[in-house]
């Protein structure tokens, strides 16, 4: 690979040597009996990381394609948007310029989405659709949502749509266990593959909903992509070099195996956290809703954020985050996603040790 500057942001992150190998293969046609050899050969593994037993999907657009598309596709009556950040805060905007009606359930940035709020806010019966980001990735919160699923059931009306991109294959999430209508995850976060790309699926609820709308669209028809899907095709040219990429991400984690990938994420975020309490920075997300993948960092020592990132970056070619939207340069969020280990995120905390005034 050429020399360049790691990335410890929370997304994009670095992309290994192995992956830009499998994405560089030469191209196959869309509609050839290799592609679809293709797809059969990931699509098993596919649903095991999702938990599901439903087809699962490639887009060709990142993760807000297929945010949006689940607005388009779900929601006919009422939305309500569970907001604790600015990827789930933005959630509210997106329904309203697709044209529905939305309401926010919103928390202070930090703190997580609570199930007995969303419980007092479904029982009025006004929502039949509901997205949640499980992993903030502005805030480092990872809400609770064994919970919030468990509250959601309650409420066979409503449609419960899941964001994933920060904390997919990092930590368990069974899709049809929990009961979710829609579950999604962009490329270039917690699967460390090259940004474009996102990966879905869908209930039967939701595809049952899909059918009554009528203003779907084409691009982000869900029932079209069922269609292809039975023919382990995709509704148009898909980014081809993105699914030999997946492919070998998907030889990585089932190498490694789910369970060892879960603990070499919780192992490596644990590095990050015992770092922030010894050096004595704090945590800007509560106690016990801290995301595993990444972590962001309260400036308690009202360090120059922006010099720190550009000192760390000319000496020691790594790249972190100084802060995101409102909380710039309060906070700086270190990511542990994709491929990294106990002696990588060693290796970035000693280095922002050496960094720090
Ligand atoms: C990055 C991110 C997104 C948006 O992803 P894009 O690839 O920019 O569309 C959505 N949700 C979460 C939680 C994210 O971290």
């Amino acid at each position: 690979m050429l020399p360049h500057d790691k990335l410890f942001i929370p997304g994009p992150v670095e992309v290994s040597a192995k992956t830009w190998a499998a994405f560089s293969r030469p191209m196959i046609g869309h509609r050839s009996e290799d592609f679809r050899a293709l797809y059969r050969s990931i699509h098993p593994r596919l649903q095991t990381l999702f938990g599901t037993r439903q087809p699962v999907f490639l887009s060709t657009s990142s993760a807000w394609g297929v945010m949006e598309a689940a607005i388009r596709n779900l929601v006919s009556r009422r939305v309500l948007n569970c907001m604790c950040g600015a990827f789930s805060d933005k959630w509210l905007d997106v329904s309203r310029r697709c044209g529905k009606t939305a309401e926010p359930l919103q928390v202070d940035w930090g703190k997580h989405i609570g199930a007995q709020a969303l419980d007092n806010k479904l029982a009025t019966g006004d929502f039949d659709a509901v997205t949640l980001i499980h992993n903030e990735t502005s805030t480092g919160v990872m809400n609770p949502l064994e919970e919030i699923c468990t509250v959601a059931k309650k409420y066979p009306e409503v449609a419960l749509i899941v964001d994933s991109v920060s904390s997919f294959s990092a930590v368990p999430i069974p899709m049809d266990e929990l009961g979710i209508d829609v579950l999604l995850t962009g490329s270039q976060k917690a699967l460390a593959l090259p940004p474009g790309f996102s990966l879905f699926a869908v209930s039967e609820k939701g595809f049952a909903r899909a059918k009554r709308q009528t203003d779907r669209g084409y691009y982000f028809d869900f029932l079209e992509f069922k269609k292809n899907q039975e023919n382990d095709m995709t509704p148009s040219t898909p980014s081809i070099a993105h699914i030999h990429a997946l492919a070998s991400k998907l030889d990585d984690i089932f190498t490694e195996g789910l369970t060892n990938r879960y603990e070499r994420h919780a192992k490596t975020n644990a590095l990050v956290h015992d770092w922030v309490r010894r050096t004595g920075f704090d945590f800007f997300a509560e106690e016990g809703f801290r995301s595993k993948t990444l972590t962001c960092v309260r400036n308690s020592r009202g360090i120059d954020v922006a010099e720190l990132v550009r000192d760390l970056r000319a000496k020691h070619h790594l790249v972190i985050d100084g802060g995101y939207g409102k909380i710039k340069g309060e906070t700086f969020r270190l990511s542990n996603m994709g491929d990294e280990t106990g002696d990588t995120i060693s290796h970035l905390l000693a280095s922002i040790d050496d960094s720090l005034p």
